[in-house]
């Protein structure tokens, strides 16, 4: 069965997209501990990050650069904190997040809730 960040790349779940080609998604976490919060995947369905093959793997960091720095751009954070963890989705994902303090990039705080507007604009910001 696709896992949940395939069916957001083939459109059948809704998403705040970032950026895209033809190897790489980014778009919108829908549970963001900041604005700007973007979760970079690859098309590619493979659960684990680092058994992502070389190629797709350089690839996917290269791609996320580009992301982060549109990020850092929009939110005016000192630096956009790349981690990699979590076992929800088994998709491999970077999360790609703005960072002003080490606490920024704390996964238990509470997590922002935006509206739909809010998150579009985000992301429209992000894509321009
Ligand atoms: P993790 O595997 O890193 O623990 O969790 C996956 C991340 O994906 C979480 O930060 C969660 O908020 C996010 N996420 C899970 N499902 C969806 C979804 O349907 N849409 C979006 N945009 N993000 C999701």
């Amino acid at each position: 069965m696709a896992t949940i960040f395939s069916r957001i790349v083939a459109g059948e779940i809704l998403s705040y997209k970032v950026a895209e080609n033809e190897r790489y998604y980014a778009f919108l976490d829908i549970n963001p501990l900041a604005k700007g919060h973007t979760l970079v995947i690859p098309k590619q369905e493979v659960d684990y990050f680092y058994d992502l093959d070389d190629d797709t793997l350089e690839g996917m960091i290269l791609f996320a650069k580009q992301v982060a720095q549109k990020i850092k751009a929009f939110s005016g954070c000192k630096k956009v904190a790349t981690v990699v963890l979590g076992l929800e989705v088994p998709h491999a994902h970077i999360h790609l997040i703005p960072m002003n303090s080490e606490k920024d990039v704390d996964f238990t705080r509470e997590k922002l809730v935006l509206t739909p507007e809010e998150f579009s604009e985000i992301a429209s910001a992000l894509r321009g």
